[in-house]
């Protein structure tokens, strides 16, 4: 305890962090940890969409230089609370001014932590711009991780995984380790898997699953459209190719356990036979402050895990008759090119579809299906390419979810 004080104190000008999404959970968790060490880290900039109040008492509890909202009017709103409190920070607006603070000179570390998509163009200008990016934001990684890593390798940039699974995944993975680099005493890679709020849902009962039955994860608490992913298993499925970007491996390498204590969070598996695993509470505290601190360890905040209140670790074989989406992934993983990122366009807009009670649960495999057989797949060495096929999925899952309002009959796969 005394010596983290010390080291903290004696570590010289303290790292700047510009927290992309601080107002969601991932961002808030972030802060949590970062206003733990105000010797080691000094917040520079915060972002949100739309946020105004949270960003608000955001800026003023960390004394932020710069406030980005992604809206307009809400970054007027924040202008004149701001002012009202007589803080000092800056407001910006826009998408350019994401970049711009993911970018700043003063910036050494930049949680990626915005939701979806959207988060690709300033967590791709941060890794160009050679910072230290901390990757929960698995969308783009997902759409375009060979270009992330292809990019990190030319501009020096230090890319670490935060999804709890591709974290342990790192930290189990021989020292030296960089994201993205080949390994030769690596055998496996198993990726853990709560599997969601019905995981012992009968099939027919999914039809009518709302909104909030999909978003009340039993282990994690996280936002709305990754515990809807949780809840399909479509996260699951995302995360493995997320893993394959990370870890330069295939969809082969990669076995999926279902572990509901949450407790384990992924291992690799060497040649030799020995597993290695990485074990916590379910806080995603842990992966934030090992990777803001990276390869120091710093408290997080984090309770002790109680094994014997644990007292079991199971683990089951995934069901993907029942949860079609990691089906969907495992196929877009082994089809390659641009197919992840179709698959990731219009999973986002199944999601928000449902979120919306515009379609039913069951219904989201059902367009992501649709949309990957519509779309023509591309090789993915071009982010303008990624980006065009994006946008085509993103059409034409817009498309069948107009044809589901028409025959609103629920198809169960
Ligand atoms: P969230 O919905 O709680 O927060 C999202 C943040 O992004 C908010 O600050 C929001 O204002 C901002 N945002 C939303 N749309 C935006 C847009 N169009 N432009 C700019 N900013 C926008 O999400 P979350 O649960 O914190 O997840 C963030 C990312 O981290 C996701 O990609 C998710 O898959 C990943 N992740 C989250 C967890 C978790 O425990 N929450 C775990 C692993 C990975
Ligand atoms: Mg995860």
């Amino acid at each position: 305890m005394s010596e983290e004080k010390i080291s903290d104190g004696a570590r010289g000008s303290p790292r700047g962090v510009t927290v992309l999404g601080s107002t969601g959970s991932i961002g808030v968790s972030t802060l949590d940890v970062v206003l733990r060490h105000p010797g080691r880290f000094r917040v520079v900039a915060l972002t949100a969409n739309t946020q105004v109040d949270r960003l608000l008492e955001q800026c003023r509890q960390t004394q932020a230089g710069k406030a980005v909202m992604l809206d307009h009017e809400a970054a007027i709103r924040l202008r004149e609370k701001i002012t009202a409190a007589g803080l000092r920070t800056q407001v910006l607006s826009g998408s350019a001014a994401l970049e711009q603070v993911a970018t700043l000179d003063e910036v050494d570390i930049v949680m990626a932590a915005i939701v979806g998509a959207a988060g690709l163009q300033p967590t791709l200008a941060a890794v160009r711009a050679g910072k230290r990016v901390l990757l929960a934001n698995k969308e783009p990684l997902v759409m375009s991780g060979n270009i992330f890593i292809r990019e990190a390798r030319h501009s020096g940039a230090e890319l670490l995984p935060i999804d709890s699974e591709h974290n342990a995944i790192f930290q189990c993975m021989p020292a030296g380790y960089t994201t993205g680099s080949g390994h030769t005493t690596v055998r496996k890679i198993l990726l853990t898997c709560s599997g969601g709020p019905f995981r012992e849902a009968e099939p027919a009962d999914l039809v009518n699953v709302t909104p909030e039955q999909a978003c009340a994860h039993p282990n994690w608490d996280m936002g709305r459209k990754i515990s809807v992913d949780s809840a399909t298993l479509m996260n699951k499925g995302l995360e493995m190719i997320e893993a394959c970007r990370l870890f330069s491996c295939d969809p082969d390498c990669i076995q999926i356990l279902i572990h509901p204590q949450s407790v384990l969070h992924s291992m690799v598996e060497y040649k030799d036979g020995s597993v290695l695993a990485q074990l916590g509470n379910p806080d995603m505290r842990t992966p934030i402050a090992y990777a803001l601190a990276w390869p120091d360890r710093i408290d997080s905040g984090v309770k002790s895990l109680d094994f014997l209140d644990v007292a079991r670790l199971d683990f089951e074989e995934p069901d993907f008759t029942r949860f079609p989406c990691l089906q969907l992934a495992t196929d877009a993983a082994r089809a390659g090119g641009t197919a992840p990122a179709i698959l990731n366009a219009a999973n986002e807009i199944a999601v928000a579809a449902f979120l919306d009670n515009g379609i039913g649960f069951t219904d989201i495999p059902w367009v992501i299906e649709r949309t990957l057989a519509e779309v023509n797949v591309s090789p993915d060495t071009d982010l303008d390419i990624v980006l065009r096929d994006d946008a085509e999925a993103r059409a034409a899952a817009d498309r069948f979810i107009a044809q589901l309002h028409y025959r609103p009959v629920r198809r169960l796969q």
